[in-house]
């Protein structure tokens, strides 16, 4: 079997299911040849990710995504090859679990005028990073909503009744922290980025590569990735961003990557 290493998916670190090993165990299941863990504004997921691959001996690549936004469009910033340790990495990640933590109690206010009364205790995380996704479930739990979706195409999406965009961390600062931690920035799922406008920003800024290959991306717009980032000789990467049962449409393995392209990350 040819070489395929998933390079994009959640742990319940931040908003995915799956811990971190039983990621390891669903990637060796499908008979992928590599992985690398982005969980949102986090790396904690390593500290449990990390034995474990190499008592299984498979291969795991640093990995974070980043929430950051461009004049109020959200945008996110894969690292990979990230050093765990890096202190400005590790600084990057705390100013994000504050910036939610304000925001979360934002939300959680609108939610409350609107009658669905939810309180900070009721979100279940397992980690320090908590998303809307969570608030999601704690309003099917109580029935305000039958899925997560309905969640955001109700209440939680942008634009809706409990919307709230939260402290700005800007693109040039994300850039600059994942290359202070010696990885390389990414341009996660750039079909998603609404605005030409800002699609074209970001080809101002230094990012090393975008992630051409997305689970659930049209092949038109997949063609004209590919391109863009072929004419930049950056590096182009693939992942399913797999969240587990919260968002069971991609499935792990579904994007990925090659062994060429895999090595360049972990260098
Ligand atoms: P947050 O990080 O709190 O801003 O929440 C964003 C996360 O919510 C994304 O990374 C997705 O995992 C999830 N999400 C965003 N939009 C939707 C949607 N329409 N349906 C389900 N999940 C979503
Ligand atoms: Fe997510
Ligand atoms: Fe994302
Ligand atoms: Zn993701």
């Amino acid at each position: 079997m040819s070489f395929k290493a998933d390079l994009h998916c959640h742990s319940c670190y931040s908003d995915g299911t799956n811990t971190p090993t039983e990621l390891i165990d669903l990637a060796i299941e499908v008979g992928l040849s590599g992985l690398s863990i982005t969980d949102h504004d986090t790396v904690e997921g390593y500290k449990e990710a990390l034995p474990y691959a190499k008592e299984k001996n498979f291969p795991l690549l640093t990995g974070i995504e980043f929430s950051a936004s461009y004049k109020g469009e959200p945008i996110h910033v894969l690292g990979y090859g990230i050093d765990l340790e890096s202190e400005e990495l590790l600084t990057l990640c705390v100013r994000h679990q504050k910036r939610r933590f304000q925001r979360n109690q934002a939300i959680l206010i609108k939610l409350k005028k609107l009658g669905h009364s939810i309180e900070m205790e009721d979100l279940k995380a397992t980690g320090k990073i908590v998303g809307r996704p969570h608030i999601a479930l704690a309003l099917m739990e109580r029935g305000v909503v039958s899925s997560v979706k309905e969640a955001f195409d109700k209440l939680l999406g942008e634009g809706k009744a409990a919307y709230t965009p939260g402290e700005v961390v800007s693109v040039e600062e994300t850039l600059e922290t994942i290359h202070q931690a010696e990885g390389k920035a990414i341009i996660a799922h750039p079909h998603l980025i609404r605005k030409k406008s800002t699609f074209r920003k970001m080809l101002e800024y230094p990012f090393d590569g975008l992630e051409g290959y997305y689970a659930r991306m049209p092949l038109s717009r997949e063609r004209e990735f590919l391109n863009i980032g072929k004419e930049r000789k950056w590096i182009i990467t693939g992942g399913s961003d797999y969240h587990g049962s919260v968002k069971p449409q991609a499935a792990l393995g579904t994007s990925w990557v090659d062994e060429e392209t895999f090595n360049v990350l972990c260098k």
